[in-house]
């Protein structure tokens, strides 16, 4: 391809953009984003160089509808209005169409680094608890990091071919458009920084509604991921979010046409709304794992693992033990290695009452206040005062209790003693209340552990290890921070946040 194919080309694809005027094909082949040289005049250079274009006319070009958003609000890719950053995010997607897969990965690989900067990563973890008021520092530190380091990028995308006397099709990962993403207050940077990478890898742009009260570490971190892609030369608001997240912008996000996917991590009201729009939608929502150990289980490495994972982040983690399932007969033996380990054990029914007091609503909910609290912090409150190495409270409480039954993501453990293994695996279903999300089982009985990843259907089923091995920490396999059981996507990453579409081509390319 020539100069004069390239301008026509560059011309044409402007003109649909609406960039004004011709664009001269010398100010293009001065620098692509990638610092190489055009001369080469592929697709695939030139489709880099009209990206750049458009982005050098961003500023004046208007797509389709009322794309004229309010640049001058624009920070880093935090906004005023809803409205503006949905425009923006939609034109930032349009641009990034024609950017290459080295770009992409350029892209993802940046907003690793900014995570993974020690500075950043630190920074985040203290803001996030401090502002949330929930959680602990180092344990948000090795999330961050988790995130950062084992969230899939574009290798995500694998590409199915079919070849025969007719052709070629490929059967390929394209992106959804604008995703409306909403970020919960356990883990709002790990959220934010893995839905980023899965969602532009996948060719997509973001706009985020962070929780309210984890506003200012969200809209940091959404503007140091914009710095940085903007060093990159990516187009301008492919992470977005407002000034002020609201469930009024929230709504407007959901409502917005120019959003075509939306994916909620948080609690059964936020995964409700996403699924009642009409729109795709992944609903991330909450689970209660049960932890079973029955008779055959390693019973000093059980209860060193469930205190580590329980504990983990004062349990904020949607997949951190919940409730303690024992057969009866290691019942007694696991309480005292879980002692041994650092629990705190409440007997006297009075103090029970007091703790209930403390941490559940009228309803029967956890207390915001509570939420994310340490055991040390939780005792206190109650006039019991401990030292730093207990981890967690465990108290022996009948199936139907509240601590049981509830979702409590504080380091409150209960444990219902029952006869046999198969007890135990009928209650970790019912307890798990069908929310499809994470259950652990300590047992060296193959059959056993078999019966109850099979049964109870959760999207993620840890065999012997604390729960946070099913989040990639000290477990194999990838890490998310998005967790759909509700809608089935499961662990997502880039593939769940893209459209699967045919490519034909006719009578040619089979080589076999
Ligand atoms: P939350 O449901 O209170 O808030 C989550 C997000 O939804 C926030 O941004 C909030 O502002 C928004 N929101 C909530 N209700 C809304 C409504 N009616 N309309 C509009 N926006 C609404 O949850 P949280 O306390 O921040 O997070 C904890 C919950 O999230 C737990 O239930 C936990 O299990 C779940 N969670 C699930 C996953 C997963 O991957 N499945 C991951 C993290 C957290």
């Amino acid at each position: 391809m020539n100069d004069a194919n390239i301008a026509d080309v560059v011309t044409k694809v402007l003109g649909e953009y609406g960039a004004p005027g011709a664009v001269s094909v010398a100010a293009l082949t001065a620098k692509s984003p990638d610092g190489k040289s055009n001369s080469s005049a592929d697709a695939d250079v030139v489709a880099r160089m009209v990206a750049k274009a458009i982005r050098d006319h961003a500023g004046t070009a208007q797509p389709s509808g009322n794309a004229a958003t309010s640049s001058a609000a624009v920070s880093d890719g935090v906004f005023e209005t809803m409205d503006a950053a949905v425009e923006a995010a939609a034109l930032a997607q349009q641009q990034y169409l024609l950017c290459s897969m080295s770009d992409r990965a350029r892209f993802v690989q940046g907003i690793r680094d900014v995570i993974l900067n020690q500075d950043t990563l630190e920074k985040m973890s203290r803001m996030a608890v401090e502002e949330t008021g929930m959680g602990n520092y180092e344990h948000k530190l090795i999330k961050n990091r988790l995130a950062g380091e084992k969230t899939p990028g574009i290798e995500d995308l694998t590409t199915d071919a079919f070849s025969g006397d007719n052709g070629l099709t490929l059967v390929e990962y394209s992106p959804f458009g604008v995703i409306g993403a909403i970020t919960p207050t356990t883990n709002p940077t790990e959220t934010i920084v893995c839905n980023s990478i899965g969602m532009l890898a996948a060719g997509n742009s973001v706009v985020f509604s962070p929780h309210p009260r984890a506003r200012q570490v969200s809209l940091l971190l959404v503007r140091l991921i914009n710095q940085k892609l903007a060093a990159l030369g990516a187009p301008e608001n492919l992470v977005v979010t407002v000034e002020k997240p609201s469930i009024e912008n929230t709504n407007a996000m959901m409502a917005h046409p120019k959003v075509r996917m939306l994916v909620a991590t948080g609690g059964p009201a936020i995964v409700k709304a996403v699924l009642s729009t009409g729109k795709k939608a992944i609903g991330a929502g909450a689970g209660n794992p049960p932890v079973v150990v029955d008779e055959t289980a390693n019973i000093e490495k059980a209860a060193c693992d469930i205190v580590n994972g329980c504990s983990f982040d004062n349990n904020l983690p949607c997949v951190a033990e919940k409730e303690i399932i024992a057969v009866a007969q290691i019942a007694d033996y696991l309480i005292f290695n879980l002692k041994k380990n650092g629990a705190y054990e409440i007997k006297d029914p009075a103090v029970l009452q007091q703790l209930q007091d403390l941490v559940l609503t009228a309803k029967g909910g956890p207390q915001t206040k509570c939420v994310g609290k340490s055991a040390v912090w939780l005792l206190s409150q109650i006039g019991i005062s401990v030292d730093a190495s207990i981890k967690i409270i465990l108290m022996e409480v009948p199936r139907e209790h509240p601590f049981v039954q509830e979702e409590l993501m504080m380091p409150i453990l209960p444990l219902v003693r029952v006869e046999t293994v198969d007890d135990a695996i009928d209650l970790a279903i019912e307890v798990e209340h069908d929310n499809r999300h994470t259950a652990i089982m300590h047992s060296t009985d193959v059959r056993k552990l078999t019966k109850m990843a099979k049964l109870i259907q959760t999207t993620i089923f840890v065999k012997n290890g604390p729960s946070y091995a099913g989040l990639g920490a000290g477990g194999e396999g990838y890490s998310t921070f998005t967790i759909a059981g509700p809608t089935g996507e499961g662990l997502t990453s880039a593939k769940s946040f893209a459209r699967r579409r045919k490519c034909v081509m006719v009578e040619a390319l089979n080589i076999r």
